[in-house]
């Protein structure tokens, strides 16, 4: 039988897909029915070869491009995957089993701001001139070279375009290896930058699993990595990556704090705490999932979380109706699974969910435990999954300072009518990006990041660039060189 997303072949190396079936191989599975839709190969080391070489071959005549130029073909990019949204949107859900309501409007939309954004940018990346007296210096802002990027599953498309745009945007080029659990959509972003008209090589696709990644990062061609993981794969890839001082950009995983005072929008607030667990299957770095409700609201806010979450439409992601899908993998069910029954185990309430959906597929119910402690594995470690912990606090300073309690610091949320209240508490919550009665909110032109365990830079808005970029100054010294030898 016809294998349903098939691509022509494994990788997108110098602007044409390539095989080698000496690979390991990969098998991408359907997570909503647990069928075989494509195989793949891992990447030998004569494909990493070809990949490296030629990223690092197109990358010099790609960055004598003007930043118009280049920004003009990102910019074209961007049009086609708009065009092409309901496709890449399908091959998303298949890749990741996200349902299509969600595909549709998140993933090549974004990746399609993304492409957009900065190829608005590319010719307004300059540097400063700096008066010196007689004398004067500049500054450029020149690439960093060969980049390589590491994706999650989670977000595919996205991610593949997270990186690669602000990238190429800055006349880097960019080996990128997908998650080897979702291998499909990146080599669509390869084909499709091709056709908008992308120099051969400055944008290659190669699969694998970490060790292909390992080898990527250590290699001496490559001059920055940029990895969305696990916080655990963040400290390999930081470490490897510093034995060649090359530069990173880390986004890695969170165990985000939200906030809710009982002064709070309750119907908002329910909305947020959805938001921030449930969508995506609660497979969201960024998720809030230690819910933090003040005592003399919280029998309230559960019951209308509860009464909510009974809704979810769960099912057929491909159908347009549908509000919650699969996990990725067995694996990932499995160890979501694990989380809930430690939860139980160790005294939390279970106040909804916790089960497995009986199907071909790997379906787990929206799960919520309360009286949850700061002590209990569910409270501490990144479940990843939709599952989330509601705590009870009563007053400001007892929940920032439990909030904080991580060494994770990506994320965190408030609820609260009192302005004063909701900045005094982002300005004390370690984390990197804050929501005030929203959450998850993640538009190109905004900053996204982690403090502590959870990262290093920045992607998207401006500050991006400057990950992508260096300076080199130059000083300009007019009249004679005055030595004393
Ligand atoms: P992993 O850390 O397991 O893997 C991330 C990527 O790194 C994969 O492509 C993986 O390949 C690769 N990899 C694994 N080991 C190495 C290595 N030694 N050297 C180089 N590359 C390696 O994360 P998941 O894919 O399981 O994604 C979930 C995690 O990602 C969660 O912790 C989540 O919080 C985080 N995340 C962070 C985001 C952010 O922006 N901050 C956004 C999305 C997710 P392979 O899969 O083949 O092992």
């Amino acid at each position: 039988m016809a294998l349903k997303c098939q691509p022509t072949a494994s990788h997108f190396i110098d602007g044409e897909y390539i095989e080698d079936t000496d690979g390991k191989i990969i098998e991408c599975i359907y997570p909503a029915t647990g069928e075989k839709i494509a195989k793949l190969h891992s990447a030998t080391p004569k494909i990493i070869e070809m990949a490296l070489e030629s990223a690092k071959h197109a990358q010099k005549s790609w960055a004598k491009l003007s930043g118009t130029e280049r920004g003009r073909i990102l910019r074209k990019a961007s049009d086609i995957i708009r065009e092409r949204n309901r496709e890449l949107s399908v091959l998303e859900t298949y890749d990741t089993g996200k349902p299509l309501q969600e595909t549709l409007y998140v993933d090549a939309t974004s990746a399609a701001d993304a492409l957009e954004y900065f190829g608005g940018l590319a010719g307004s990346i300059t540097g400063e001139h700096i008066p010196l007296g007689e004398d004067w210096a500049y500054t450029k802002r020149i690439p960093i070279g060969l980049c390589v990027g590491i994706g999650a599953w989670n977000y595919p498309t996205q991610i593949a375009c997270w990186k690669g745009a602000p990238a190429l945007a800055c006349g880097n080029s960019m080996v990128f290896k997908p998650s080897e659990m979702t291998p499909l959509c990146a080599l669509k972003i390869a084909e499709i930058l091709i056709e908008a008209g992308a120099p051969k090589g400055i944008y290659n696709v190669i699969q694998g699993y970490g060790d292909v990644g390992a080898k990527l990062v250590s290699d001496p061609r490559v001059d920055k990595v940029s990895l969305t993981g696990s916080a655990e794969t963040g400290k390999k890839v930081y470490s490897s990556a510093a034995l060649g001082m090359k530069n990173v950009t880390m986004e890695l995983g969170g165990k985000s704090p939200l906030i809710i005072f009982d002064d709070a929008d309750i119907e908002n607030a329910v909305s947020g705490a959805m938001l921030a667990n449930m969508y995506s299957t609660g497979q969201v770095c960024s998720n809030g999932t230690r819910v933090f409700v003040q005592s003399s609201i919280k029998e309230v806010f559960l019951k209308r979380f509860i009464e909510r979450a009974t809704k979810i439409i769960i099912g057929d992601p491909m159908d347009e109706e549908t509000q919650f899908g699969p996990m990725v993998s067995e694996k990932q069910r499995d160890i979501v699974m694990s989380f809930i029954e430690k939860g139980k185990a160790e005294g939390a309430t279970l106040a909804f969910g916790g089960n497995i959906i009986e199907s071909s597929g790997w379906f787990i119910e929206p799960t919520v435990f309360s009286d949850v402690t700061d002590e209990m594995t569910i409270a501490k470690e990144e479940i990843f999954g939709p599952v989330m912990s509601v705590f009870d606090f009563e007053n400001e300073d007892e929940v920032i300072a439990r909030a904080n309690d991580t060494d994770l610091g990506l994320a965190g949320g408030v609820f609260t009518n009192d302005i004063k209240r909701a900045h005094r508490v982002v300005d004390q919550l370690e984390a990197g990006t804050c929501f005030i009665n929203s959450y998850n909110d993640a538009p190109v032109e905004v900053p996204f990041g982690g403090i502590k365990g959870s990262g290093v830079g920045r992607e998207n808005s401006k500050a991006a660039i400057e990950h992508f970029s260096q300076l080199k100054t130059v000083y300009v010294r007019m009249g004679n060189v005055d030595s004393p030898y």
